[in-house]
């Protein structure tokens, strides 16, 4: 008989990153559990993490690599040598800018960091980019420019010392579940505790709030500077030092002062009465934590979204205090860990830029490449790798772990990248994404459990995960995937630098934090040893040191001149020319918005094998204000289809009074394996925000027919 043993790891699905303790026998999970001495998550887990061991029965696993001797013809079993020298051969023979590796927030650190070295470091390539800039890019652009440096200032703790908190774009109770518990037992706890939610549609998390504000899509923008301008009409702030404080803090009180709230309000979409209301929340020194995910992000106005949510803190002095600050929440769980590697097209490990000279010399010291090997020009990002690829201008094209056939705008275009690129390489853990048909080299990746290794979650908290079941098959770690390619192509090369020659997971860790030293994302302090014990929130610049908590304490940030910056007019009359991009008119007077529910995790390869899961929305489907179905002839239950300027999508009509007037709501979970025309992204737009390059995926033009 088997003996039961216990193994740790991070949750594979949303980005409160929750410990979950599998006990084990023989190789099969028996039961889940979250410890209450465990971080972040004390104790919790909603169903998703509670169901997580049934991804390991998954009937599509990818078990061996495949190869597809030709496009068009089929994939066949393959070696792992045969399939690393097909990979290494056509990397090293294509010229580096024709290239290109799109990842995801789901990778562990160490893998993300891999690939990083291997495409800007060996090949210097800086096509790199993630399915995180469909998610949180306009966050990391938000930071940046406000603070110096990505990464929010607070901490989960900050939940049990808030008065007010300000949720937008963020359905928290369906896809942070854990985490809005902490919100909703911090009102039981402080009866005095106030929500408010910023939401066009009446989510799960709006009917917990005290102000429900139905914003219009585009509307954030307006909605966040009536609530700025309340609060210095109110007498609620010292503009003097507001001013004095920040960097361009006099000239943008200036351009507030001329906003006329009435119009604020008019285009953010919500009666005046209501703002009022809700700015009331706001006043009388009350600690304010702000909590925005994809509503915020997904937008050609992300980034400046997330930085009025920024100067709401920093108008009422409370940056770096407990229970306050802008909280950005990451999708997935490790959207924090790949930017700290630098996965993003601009990017280089440890918050480093491609474009900044010193950045590069610093990491070509560090890798041992040739001095000038890392291109000064940022790389592609994700809509833009992907229009590349549909124009010809891409060899080779290596997708791991993430669906971007299922997840980019566009979805016809992003087919067409795949159809059109010479040799398509996809690492992933199952055959259900539906990219891997598109794909010529399959490599199969051990998943959750099978492979150790390291993740950062929403707060900057570092944990490492165990590995607790043996892979089956073939399957390797996606570092080890990585790091053999690498390999290969330095042999090929008669490079006997050894960069990839990793012994295992802690080897690639030990790199990695080290690129980290002295930078604001400072991991040095975290050694392998102290990972095992426990983890660890950044910066932690040395073995002795605790952690970090809150960053920017006393209100101290990291820009040239110590002064958190504020918005600049450019940014701003920008937002006011275009609140959408693709804007609904007379042929599409709706505004599709799109999103998730508890049940799913994106594009359903992991969820579709849980049949409790499954089973609870029944399909895909698109809510509608009971008005918007009148208007269009259909009826609840129908199927009808949406029809926008790129495409179109079939699914089952909900009508509900929690959408909008005016607003469709879908989520994007089922793709092309769901049936014919189910993919919602057949439709979205692909305009990006200028500073983040995240696409405005939350909101474009269509119109509903019968079918
Ligand atoms: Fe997993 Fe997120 Fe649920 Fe926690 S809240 S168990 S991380 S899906």
């Amino acid at each position: 008989m088997s003996v039961a043993r216990a193994g740790k790891a991070v949750c594979p699905y949303c980005g409160v990153g929750c410990v979950l303790t599998s006990t084990v026998e023989g190789n099969a999970v028996k039961r889940i559990r979250a410890d209450p001495a465990d971080a972040p998550n004390f104790g919790m887990m909603c169903p998703k993490g509670a169901l997580a061991g049934e991804v390991f029965s998954d009937p599509d696993r990818l078990t061996r690599p495949l190869i597809r001797r030709e496009k068009g013809g089929p994939l066949e079993p393959a070696t792992w040598e045969q399939a690393i020298v097909r990979v290494a051969d056509a990397l090293a023979e294509a010229p580096a800018d024709r290239v290109a590796w799109y990842g995801s927030g789901q990778l562990d650190t160490e893998a993300s960091y891999a690939f990083t070295k291997l495409f800007k470091g060996l090949l210097g390539c800086n096509h790199t980019d993630t399915n995180s800039r469909l998610c949180m890019s306009s966050a990391v652009a938000g930071y940046t420019q406000a603070f110096g440096s990505d990464g929010p200032p607070g901490c989960y703790a900050d939940i049990e010392e808030a008065d007010t908190f300000l949720i937008l774009g963020a359905n928290m109770a369906a896809n942070h579940p854990v985490l809005f518990n902490r919100v909703r037992r911090r009102r039981v706890v402080e009866p005095d505790a106030r929500i408010v939610v910023v939401d066009p549609r009446r989510t799960r998390t709006a009917a917990h709030a005290d102000h429900h504000l139905a914003v219009a899509p585009g509307g954030d923008v307006p909605l966040l500077r009536f609530l700025a301008r309340a609060l210095v009409d109110a007498g609620e702030i010292d503009a003097a030092a507001f001013a004095a404080a920040t960097d361009g803090g006099a000239a943008w009180l200036d351009r507030l002062a001329a906003e006329d709230p009435d119009d604020l309000a008019r285009r953010s979409g919500v009666p005046r009465a209501q703002l009022d209301a809700a700015a009331e929340t706001l006043f009388g020194g009350r600690k304010l934590m702000s909590l925005y995910c994809m509503g915020a992000n997904q937008s050609a106005q992300g980034t400046l979204k997330n930085r009025e949510l920024i100067h709401l803190s920093l108008l009422l002095g409370q940056l770096g205090r407990p229970g306050c600050g802008p909280f950005s929440l990451t999708g997935q769980p490790n959207a924090m860990g790949g930017r700290e590697v630098g996965y993003l097209a601009h990017q280089l490990p440890g918050y480093r830029l491609v474009a900044e000279s010193a950045d590069r010399e610093a990491m070509e010291r560090f890798w041992g490449t040739v001095r000038g090997s890392i291109s000064p020009e940022p790389g592609r990002a994700a809509v833009e790798m992907f229009k590349a690829a549909a124009a010809g201008a891409t060899d080779v094209l290596w997708v791991a772990c993430t669906n971007p056939v299922a997840s980019l705008p566009d979805a016809e275009r992003t087919r067409e990248a795949l159809r059109r690129t010479p040799l398509v390489v996809v690492q992933d853990v199952t055959a259900a994404s539906e990219t891997v048909a598109y794909a010529d080299v399959v490599l199969p990746a051990c998943q959750w459990g099978e492979k150790a290794g390291t993740m950062t979650n929403s707060e900057r908290l570092v944990v490492r995960s165990d590995r607790f079941l043996e892979a089956p098959g073939a399957c390797r770690p996606d570092w080890w995937i990585v790091a053999s390619v690498g390999h290969a192509i330095e042999e090929r090369r008669g490079d006997a630098a050894g960069r990839f020659a990793w012994a295992s997971h802690e080897d690639v860790w030990d790199e990695f934090r080290r690129t980290t030293t002295g930078r604001p994302c400072d991991l040095a302090g975290m050694t392998n040893e102290r990972l095992r014990a426990g983890p660890l929130q950044w910066p932690c610049p040395d073995p002795g040191h605790p952690g970090t908590a809150r960053r920017y304490a006393g209100g101290r940030v990291l820009t040239a001149s110590s002064k958190p910056r504020t918005a600049g007019e450019t940014q701003e009359t920008a937002a006011r020319s275009a609140a959408i991009c693709d804007a609904a008119d007379a042929a599409f007077p709706l505004v599709l918005t799109t999103g998730r529910v508890a049940s799913q995790w994106h594009s359903r390869t992991k969820t579709r094998h849980v049949a409790v899961l499954d089973a609870q929305e029944g399909g895909p489907f698109f809510e509608v204000h009971p008005d918007d179905a009148a208007a269009a002839g259909v009826t609840h239950g129908d199927r009808a289809a949406v029809v926008g300027r790129r495409g179109r999508a079939e699914a089952t009509v909900r009508v509900s009074d929690e959408a909008r007037p005016g607003c469709v709501f879908s989520p994007f979970h089922w793709a092309d394996s769901a049936g014919p025309l189910a993919n919602v992204n057949q439709l979205t737009s692909d305009a990006v925000d200028p500073a983040s390059q995240q696409p405005e995926l939350k909101a474009c033009a269509v119109r509903i027919e019968k079918v």
